[in-house]
C-alpha cells in the first residue's frame, strides 16, 4: 500500500468515527480545488459540475477570494456587529444597486436569509396587517434547514420532521394560481417560493404563474419573497432570476453563489418594508467584515467578467449536447435555464451513476431517484462540458448497456 493511500484510509477511518453521521459519503478526502477541478488525498482529480453544491460561481479557490481574505484580516476581521464596516457598506451599495431593492440584512447561510425574510414577513403582518402571520409556500419547495426554514419547506416527507413544526405556513401546488387565490386569507402576510425549484428537481416557475403572484400579492396587499438562494448571482444566466420574469419581489434571499465558497448571504427588500426595531434581528455574523470583501469581490469578478452572460451561453450549449444523448440513453425532462440544469434517467439508478461518475473522475449530482442536476461554476468552458459529457456518456455506456441495447 503506498503512503498516500494509507494516509488517507487513516483519515477516513477518522472521519467515519468522528464526524455526526448527516449523509453516506463517498469515501474520500478532499483536498484541493484549482477552476473547475478538485484533487483528493489520494491525488485522484475530479470535474466538478456539482459546483459545491451550486455555491462556488468563480471556481475552485479563485484568486480573487485569496486576496479579499488576505487583504481584509490584515486589516481588519472582525469589528463586531453592534459597528458599521466598510466593506459592509461597499457590498450594500453593490447589491442594493443591482437588485433595485434599497435594503439588505447580511447573514452566514441561506437558511438564515431565509429565517430573516420569515421574520420580516410576520413583522409586516403585526404591524400593517392586524397581525396577519401565515406565509404560503410551495410543494416540492426547499427553503433550508433551520426548524422555521424546515416547517416552510414543501419537500414530500418534511411535513412532520422534527414535530412540533413551526406553525403558519401553508402548502399549495407549484404554478396553481387558482391553488395560491384559494390559499390566502385574512391571515396571510407573504407568499415565498423558488423560481426555479433547485433542490426538488430543477422546475420552473411559469411567467404567466410568477406575474399572476405579483397581482396577486398587490391587490391582497401581502408580501412577495423570492427565494433566490440557488438561482441568484448569475446562476440562470442573469444576475438574479426574477429577470426571467420582469416581476419585481418585494423580499429577495440570496446565498450560495453570493460567496463563491465563502459562508455568505443575504436578504434584501424595499425601503417601504424596512420594518424591523432595535433588538428584532440581528446576529453575530451579520456584515462580518472578510465575509463582505469577499462578497463584494464575488459580485464585482461575475459582474466584470459578464458571467450571467456566459452561463447562458454555456448553459444553452450544455443542453444542447444533453438533447443530443437522448435517444442513445432514454433520458427525459432536460430542463432548466443558465447553469442549473436537471434530466431524468430511464430508471431510479441517479445514485448509482453518480456513484460510478465519481469513481470516473467526474462530479454531479443525483437530486432525485431518476434525476440528475448539473450546476457547475460560472465559469466552466465549452471544453469542459465537451469533457464531462465525454465522461458522462462513457459511465452510462457501461453501467446502462442493457437499457441503451433496449431501446
Ligand atoms: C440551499 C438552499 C437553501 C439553504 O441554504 P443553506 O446555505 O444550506 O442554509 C435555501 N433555499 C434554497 C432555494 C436553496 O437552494
Amino acid at each position: 500500500m503506498n503512503k498516500e493511500k494509507s494516509c488517507t484510509d487513516e483519515l477516513l477511518a477518522e472521519a467515519n468515527a468522528s464526524i455526526l453521521f448527516i449523509a453516506n459519503r463517498p469515501q474520500v478526502v478532499m483536498e484541493r480545488g484549482e477552476g473547475m477541478y478538485l484533487w483528493d488525498t489520494n491525488g485522484n482529480k475530479y470535474l466538478d459540475f456539482i459546483g459545491g453544491w451550486a455555491v462556488t460561481s468563480l471556481g475552485h479557490s479563485p484568486k480573487v477570494i485569496t486576496d479579499a481574505l488576505l487583504e481584509q484580516s490584515g486589516k481588519l476581521v472582525n469589528a463586531s456587529p453592534g459597528f458599521f464596516n466598510k466593506p459592509m457598506v461597499e457590498f450594500a451599495r453593490l447589491l442594493t444597486s443591482l437588485s433595485g431593492l434599497e435594503r439588505v440584512f447580511f447573514g452566514s447561510t441561506g437558511a438564515e436569509a431565509n429565517e430573516s425574510a420569515i421574520k420580516l414577513a410576520r413583522k409586516y403582518g403585526a404591524v400593517r396587517k392586524n397581525g396577519a402571520y401565515e406565509i404560503i409556500t410551495a410543494k416540492r419547495s426547499f427553503h433550508g434547514r433551520s426548524l422555521a426554514t424546515t416547517a416552510a419547506t414543501g419537500k414530500a416527507g418534511w411535513e412532520h420532521m422534527f414535530a412540533p413544526q413551526l406553525p403558519g405556513f401553508v402548502k399549495v401546488p407549484y404554478n396553481d394560481i387558482e391553488a395560491m387565490k384559494l390559499a390566502i386569507t385574512p391571515l396571510t402576510c407573504a407568499i415565498f417560493v423558488e423560481l426555479i425549484q433547485g433542490e426538488g428537481g430543477v422546475y420552473e416557475a411559469d411567467p404567466a404563474y410568477i406575474q399572476a403572484l405579483r397581482t396577486l400579492c398587490d391587490e391582497q396587499g401581502i408580501l412577495l419573497m423570492f427565494d433566490e438562494v440557488q438561482t441568484g448571482i448569475g446562476r440562470t444566466g442573469t444576475m438574479f432570476a426574477f429577470e426571467h420574469y420582469g416581476v419585481m419581489p418585494d423580499v429577495l434571499t440570496l446565498a450560495k453563489g453570493i460567496g463563491g465558497g465563502f459562508p455568505l448571504s443575504a436578504m434584501l427588500t424595499k425601503e417601504a418594508y424596512n420594518l424591523f426595531e432595535a433588538g428584532d434581528q440581528g446576529g453575530t455574523y451579520t456584515g462580518q467584515p472578510l465575509a463582505m470583501a469577499v462578497g463584494l469581490a464575488v459580485v464585482g469578478e461575475v459582474l466584470q467578467r459578464k458571467l450571467p452572460q456566459q452561463a447562458a451561453e454555456h448553459g444553452a450549449y450544455l443542453l444542447q449536447k444533453l438533447h443530443g444523448i437522448k435517444e442513445q440513453y432514454g433520458v427525459t425532462g432536460i430542463r432548466g435555464k443558465g447553469l442549473l440544469l436537471a434530466f431524468d434517467l430511464p430508471e431510479p439508478r441517479g445514485a448509482e451513476l453518480a456513484a460510478a461518475c465519481l469513481q470516473a473522475g467526474l462530479l454531479i449530482n443525483s437530486s432525485g431517484p431518476s434525476t440528475i442536476r448539473l450546476m457547475p461554476a460560472l465559469i466552466v468552458s465549452k471544453a469542459e462540458i465537451d469533457e464531462m459529457m465525454t465522461l458522462l456518456c462513457g459511465v452510462m455506456d457501461r453501467i446502462f448497456k442493457d437499457v441503451a441495447l433496449l431501446d
